[in-house]
C-alpha cells in the first residue's frame, strides 16, 4: 500500500534560507528528531522559523509530512555548504525519539516503510541509505544508535524494499553484482560509496592509477580476487602518500602536489570532494573547500577542528586509510 505524503511545503520566499540549491538526490539520510513533537508540528515549525536548518520529511506514528521539495537541498547533515549529505541526500526525521515508547516504535515502523517506498520509486538499493552520523559524526539517529539497532533498521528497510519488488543492493560479498558499468557523471568516489567499498580497493582491483580517469562504459570489478584481497594493506598506503609539514589556507593559496595528495586521501575517506566541481574539486589548491573537508575529518576524528593540515591530521588520515 502506498504511503500518502501530506505536504506542507516551505514558501518559495524562504528557499534562500531553507533550500537554496537544486538537488539531484543520491542518498536518503535517517534522523531522529530528539524531540516529542508530531510530524505535522515538526514540519510547520521547521518551515516557519528563521533558522536555516531544514529537512524533507518528518514521520510520526500516523503519517508522513513533507516540508521541502525533494529536488531542493536541505540543511540537515552538518557537513557544510558543499557536503554530500546536505547537497545530495533526502532527510527523513523520525519523530518522538526523545521519549521513545510505543509512539516512537510506530513512527520508526512507518519511516522504514516510507524509506523503502522512496528507494523503490527511485530504483535504488539499500546502499543509498545513510545515517546522519555518516556525514559529520553527529550522534544521530540517537535512539537507533543508543539501542544498537542501525543494522536492524537497515535490514528492515531492505525487507520492505524486497516486498515492494525493489532492487536489492549489491553487497561486496555476493557473487552476483560483482561488477559495475560506469555511467555518465559517475565519479569513482560515488561508485565506491554506492557500492559500499573503499575507493582504495576499487582502484586496486581495477588497477586505476588516477581516480579522475574513469571512462563511461568501463566495467569495474567490485571485488578483489581472494588471493589479492588477503595480501593488501601495503599498496594502499603507497597510493595515498601524504605530505609532511603544515598546510593551511593562505593568501595566495598554497598549491601543488602536496595539496593534491591530501585531497585524494580525503576523497578516499569520503570527506572530499565537492562533487559538482571539475575533477571532483581535486585541484591541488588548499582553499576553503579543502580546509572545510579537513575540518570535518578532524571533527569526527577527535582532533581540533581548525582546518589546518599537520602531523596529527596526517597520522589520523593514515590510520583510517589502513
Ligand atoms: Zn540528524
Amino acid at each position: 500500500m502506498t504511503i500518502t505524503v501530506k505536504k506542507n511545503l516551505v514558501s518559495e520566499a524562504k528557499y534562500a534560507l531553507k533550500c537554496p540549491n537544486h538537488m539531484d538526490a543520491e542518498y536518503i539520510t535517517i534522523h531522529n528528531t530528539a524531540n516529542d513533537a508530531s510530524a505535522a508540528n515538526e514540519i510547520s515549525y521547521m518551515i516557519g522559523n528563521t533558522s536555516s536548518t531544514s529537512f524533507h520529511f518528518a514521520v510520526d506514528d500516523k503519517e508522513v509530512r513533507q516540508g521541502i521539495p525533494t529536488n531542493r537541498n536541505a540543511w540537515h547533515t552538518g557537513d557544510g555548504k558543499y557536503g554530500t549529505g546536505n547537497r545530495k541526500s533526502i532527510g527523513v526525521e523520525i519523530c518522538y525519539s526523545k521519549s521513545g515508547g510505543a509512539k516512537y516504535k510506530a513512527a520508526e515502523k512507518l519511516a522504514i516503510k516510507f524509506v523503502a517506498q522512496l528507494l523503490k520509486e527511485r530504483g535504488w538499493g539499500i546502499d543509498r541509505v545513510r545515517k546522519h552520523q555518516d556525514w559529520n559524526g553527529k550522534y544521530c539517529p540517537h535512539r537507533i544508535l543508543s539501542e544498537g539497532r542501525w543494522n536492524e533498521v537497515k535490514a528492515a528497510i531492505e525487507k520492505e524494499l524486497k516486498a515492494l519488488g525493489g532492487k536489492t543492493s549489491s553487497p561486496s560479498g555476493s557473487s552476483s553484482g560483482s561488477t559495475y558499468t560506469v555511467k555518465k557523471g559517475d565519479t569513482l568516489s560515488d561508485i565506491a560509496k554506492a557500492k559500499g567499498v573503499s575507493m582504495a580497493n576499487l582502484q586496486k582491483w581495477n588497477n586505476i592509477k588516477d581516480p579522475n580517469k574513469i571512462k563511461v562504459g568501463q566495467i569495474l570489478k567490485l571485488k578483489g580476487s581472494s588471493s589479492s584481497s588477503s595480501t593488501k594493506s601495503s599498496s594502499k598506503k603507497s597510493s595515498y602518500a601524504l605530505p609532511s609539514g603544515v598546510i593551511k589556507v593562505t593568501s595566495p593559496m598554497t598549491k601543488g602536489t602536496n595539496v593534491r595528495q591530501v585531497q585524494n586521501a580525503l576523497a578516499a575517506l569520503y570527506f572530499y570532494p565537492d562533487k559538482g566541481a571539475k575533477n571532483n574539486g581535486i585541484d591541488g589548491v588548499y582553499g576553503p573547500k579543502t580546509a572545510n573537508a579537513v575540518k570535518r575529518f578532524q571533527s569526527v576524528s577527535g582532533l581540533t577542528a581548525d582546518g589546518i593540515y599537520g602531523s596529527k591530521t596526517k597520522a589520523k588520515i593514515e590510520e583510517k586509510l589502513k
